[in-house]
């Protein structure tokens, strides 16, 4: 199993085990759920609020086409009767123009009945018939128009298939409605007395519907950013009470350690004392005196450890007083100290050769965090094993990798082997002495130069801690 611990921050930010820096990064991450939420939320809203509108207008125009057809159905009998007389009539007819085939062409409402008798059939005035935006059309059984009102007609011919109920089309700008007319009362299959289609056009409707959208458009981008502005102020408020419990900790941390370093000094220093005096113990008291002594290094090693990252946590990277360090010469001197314990350990320790690379940093903490990774890799891997140094180039990185054939790590642990204090089970069965700071320390000294520590181990096989860090 291939884990990446960088993947995790937040994790180990809220763990306790992260530099303030990483605030940043939760606060983005909550900042970032936050606008995504309100922005879901308000175009959810505007998406809602646009189709309840656009609905609503769109039945109000249906509704109101109707009304007209049902006016203008009840007039075709009457406007028939006319048109056929007007035909009829020999010194009239030469009022109906006609088309290249010889047949009439339509003629208006008011042509047919006078302005005033048009309006009066129709039974409303003006908002019936506004010519700029409707027209009517009355049609003989046949399908042919006869008279028609308005400015606005579709080119497309009119369907003879119509339902009984009518029948609404949409055109581009335009929705039309048409109805066949029966004979009223009439018994059964009632005769077809011809077809009405009323136009509206859309236009106005579409103007509308188009500054709702920018309406909510731009009510959007207002909301947007009052949403990042409120997300802002409200991150920093709700991360206030974290960081402040999060410095504290550090506090007491740094503090607890400074207060145990003096008597810790004060019990080592007696107990060296009494050790270069032997005459003056007791020997029943000489292996006591052993595990003292043993114990009380270990728990300065262990303060040392803590005043160490009290001290990273507090400070920013010092790079101003960084000198540019040979890694290569650094890891050198590494397998030159712990070649020895390699070797009484029964394990093979490859190195080299390296390719000459240069960073910058501090190079006493470039040397604690190569030597709590070797260390680890000697101690987790059994005799018999093999531990490999590399070094590299890759891009603008120099790439440590320090790999073992060890007991490795199992996967769900891999997430929390950089927490303070943190030892797996195995670790604890195979190594007695280790305090869980090793990985924590190794990672806050990689992050304060600007690198990374990545892991990727198989249990029973071995681990390779990968760390990246910038070229000089
Ligand atoms: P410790 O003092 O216990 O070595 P570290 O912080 O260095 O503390 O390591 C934390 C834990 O990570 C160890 O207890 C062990 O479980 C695991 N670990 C670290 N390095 C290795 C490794 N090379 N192989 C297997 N496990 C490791």
């Amino acid at each position: 199993m291939v884990w990446d611990i960088d993947s995790t921050p937040t994790a180990k930010w809220l763990a306790g085990q992260a530099r303030p820096n990483q605030f940043r990064a939760l606060r983005n991450r909550l900042l970032l759920s936050y606008l995504a939420l309100a922005a879901a939320i308000s175009g959810t809203f505007a998406t809602v609020v646009y189709s309840v509108v656009s609905r609503d207008r769109n039945a109000q125009l249906n509704e109101h086409i109707e009304q007209v057809a049902v006016s203008a159905v009840g007039t075709l009998e009457i406007i028939q009767h006319e048109y056929v007389e007007l035909l009829t009539e020999d010194e009239d007819r030469s009022q109906v123009p006609l088309d290249p085939d010889g047949l009439p062409q339509p003629i208006t409402l008011s042509d047919l009945m006078g302005q005033y008798e048009a309006d009066s059939i129709l039974d409303v005035e003006s908002d019936l018939l506004p010519p700029a935006h409707q027209g009517v059309q009355w049609y003989d059984p046949q399908g042919h128009l006869m008279v028609q009102e308005g400015m606005i007609f579709p080119d497309a011919p009119l369907p003879l298939d119509l339902p009984s109920q009518g029948l609404r089309v949409q055109y581009p700008n335009l929705r039309t409605f048409a109805i066949p007319v029966r004979q009223a009362h009439a018994q059964g299959n009632a005769p077809l007395l011809g077809y009405v289609r009323v136009t509206e056009s859309t236009q106005l409707l579409e103007s509308e519907l188009r500054r709702l959208r920018w309406g909510l458009g731009l009510g959007g981008m207002v909301v947007a950013g009052l949403t990042t502005l409120s997300g802002l102020w409200l991150t920093r408020e709700s991360l206030k009470p974290v960081v402040a419990s999060y410095t504290q900790l550090r506090q007491f941390t740094s503090d607890a350690s400074h207060e145990l370093r003096n008597p810790l000094t004060a019990i080592r220093a007696s107990v060296a004392v009494m050790q270069t005096h032997p005459e003056r113990v007791h020997p029943a008291d000489w292996e006591k005196l052993g595990a003292i002594a043993s114990a009380s290094e270990q728990m300065s090693h262990l303060v040392d450890d803590l005043l160490l990252l009290a001290r990273m946590d507090r400070q920013t990277p010092q790079s101003a007083t960084w000198r540019t360090l040979a890694l290569d010469e650094l890891l050198e001197d590494l397998v030159d100290l712990y070649g020895d314990r390699a070797q009484q350990a029964h394990l093979i320790l490859q190195h080299g050769p390296w390719p000459s690379l240069q960073v910058k940093g501090d190079a006493a903490q470039l040397q604690r965090l190569f030597t709590n990774l070797l260390t680890n890799a000697l101690q987790y891997t059994p005799a018999g094993g093999q531990v490999t140094l590399t070094l590299q180039r890759t891009a603008q990185q120099a790439l440590v990798q320090v790999e073992d054939t060890g007991i490795g790590i199992a996967a769900e642990q891999i997430p929390h082997i950089f927490d303070r204090f943190w030892r797996a089970d195995s670790a604890r069965s195979w190594h007695q002495g280790g305090s869980g700071l090793g990985l924590a320390i190794a990672q806050t000294i990689a992050q304060h130069h600007h690198g990374s520590i990545t892991v990727q181990s198989t249990p029973n096989l071995g681990s390779c801690f990968s760390i990246r860090l910038p070229l000089a």
